[in-house]
């Protein structure tokens, strides 16, 4: 098997170099990422391994197809970049990694919460200078607040149970209840009503056109004035001109973002001496109450490895034409 690597970083190198010593495939690793003129590289090769922000459309996909690439092997559980349908008719399969850590992004989501809440990133850089005044650094007791989770799969309830570590109070919404919902004490609800009680919305649903733009100027309005947002999960769940809305009339008090719409064109890159030119993320970074990560939540250790031989192994079912339990197919 021949695998070329897009967008592959430092990390990808390190823990897929290490899961490749059982497997000995031939990888190539790009740093480049997934485009129309970047998939003419992947010649000679019958398996492309993509990110989550390579855009996999019909044209990169033809292109791949000409090429040779009977495999898109997403090491990533979400799915939204890739064109299934297109990847079907070319005859090309698509794999992915559906659980790799729930842990990582759970731990990531409590960070962002915990970090808004008691300012600790502000007063890291205060107790630097020498000031140690708390005045701006009031917080509140995590314990008994209500915090509603949309999505109750495997990180929405992994959240779910480290939340009520803190006493607090959850209620969850999902398309589907999950069964171990009422034995971790969630309470299921409607999104008008998780929207009402909670202090705390955290998102743990993947991008589909169902969910795109969830948290709307609509369902903001239906938040309690103050509500801290939380979304470690696809930036599109988000309208962020809508959130800037409320975060400059004061409905929403505290945003902690891992993923953004728009995050393709910044993340994963270090542009710090590079002119942003996005204003909309720019506003945002404006806020003293806003919290980004760069889409960093899956990053643990635990979780590359994982992603690693996860990634490998449904290349290895692929060359040995075993059931691939981990495809996705179009619906
Ligand atoms: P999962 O498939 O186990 O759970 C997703 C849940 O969302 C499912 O229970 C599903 O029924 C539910 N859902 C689907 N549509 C919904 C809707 N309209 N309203 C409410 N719930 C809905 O996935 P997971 O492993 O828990 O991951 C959740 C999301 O987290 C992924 O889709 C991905 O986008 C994101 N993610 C982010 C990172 C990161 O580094 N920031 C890493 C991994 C995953």
């Amino acid at each position: 098997m021949r695998v070329i690597f897009f967008s592959a970083k430092a990390y990808d190198q390190q823990f897929f170099n290490a899961a490749n010593e059982k497997f000995g495939f031939t990888i190539k690793f790009l740093e480049a990422p997934l485009t129309k003129s970047t998939a003419v590289l992947a010649k000679g090769y019958n398996v492309a391994c993509v990110f989550v922000n390579d855009l996999i459309s019909a044209d990169e996909l033809q292109e791949l197809a000409n090429q040779g690439v009977g495999l898109i092997a997403l090491r990533c559980a979400g799915y939204n970049n890739i064109d299934l349908k297109a990847a079907q008719e070319l005859g090309i399969k698509v794999v992915r990694v559906p659980a790799y850590s729930p842990y990582s992004v759970a731990e990531h989501t409590i960070a962002l919460i915990l970090t808004l809440n008691r300012k600790t990133h502000r007063a890291y850089n205060l107790v630097k200078e020498g000031n140690f005044s708390l005045n701006g650094l009031l917080g509140f007791d995590l314990h008994n607040k209500t915090v509603g989770l949309i999505g109750l799969g495997k990180i929405g309830l992994c959240t779910a149970r480290i939340l009520k570590g803190f006493g607090c109070r959850v209620l969850g919404y999902d398309i589907a209840e999950p069964k171990e919902a009422a034995s971790i004490g969630i309470e299921f609800t409607t999104p008008d009503d998780l929207y009402a009680q909670s202090d705390i919305v955290s998102l743990h649903c993947p991008l589909t056109p169902g969910t795109y733009h969830i948290i709307n100027p609509d369902s903001i309005k239906k938040m309690k004035k103050g509500v801290m947002l939380i979304n470690t999960s696809r930036g599109a769940l988000i309208d962020t001109k809508a959130v800037i809305e409320g975060l400059k009339h004061e409905h929403i008090s505290y945003l902690g973002l891992d993923v953004y719409e728009e995050e393709s064109d910044l993340f994963f890159e270090d542009l710090s001496n590079k002119v942003i030119q996005d204003d909309v993320f720019m506003r945002l970074l404006s806020f003293n109450n806003v919290l980004i990560t760069g889409h960093q939540a899956f990053f643990t250790s635990n979780a590359l490895q994982n992603i690693a031989e996860i990634t490998l192994q449904n290349i290895e079912d692929y060359k040995n034409k075993l059931e691939l339990k981990n495809e996705i197919v179009c619906s």
